[in-house]
């Protein structure tokens, strides 16, 4: 499988908010496998999502914190 991390970055926020389809998540999961830059991205998203849903589960994640954690992921890239 190629690897396409334009497509697995898109991707990961459908598959974190249980909306990928079972193709998209199987192509996500095999991308990780592949892919350790965007399979730290993912685990770190997921850890975000999750320390956010419990610290303010009644309040909506700002898209401009999204953006700065996503910038930070991908700018500290070794
Ligand atoms: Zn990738």
């Amino acid at each position: 499988m190629a690897c396409n991390c334009d497509d697995a970055c898109r991707d990961l926020h459908l598959y974190l908010d249980g909306e990928a389809t079972v193709a998209v998540r199987t192509a996500i999961s095999a991308h990780l496998e592949c892919c350790p830059s965007c399979a730290d991205a993912f685990h770190f998203e997921a850890q975000v999502r999750l320390v956010v849903a419990r610290c303010c589960c009644e309040e909506p994640v700002p898209e401009s914190l999204r953006v700065r954690v996503l910038q930070a992921i991908y700018t500290a890239d070794p």
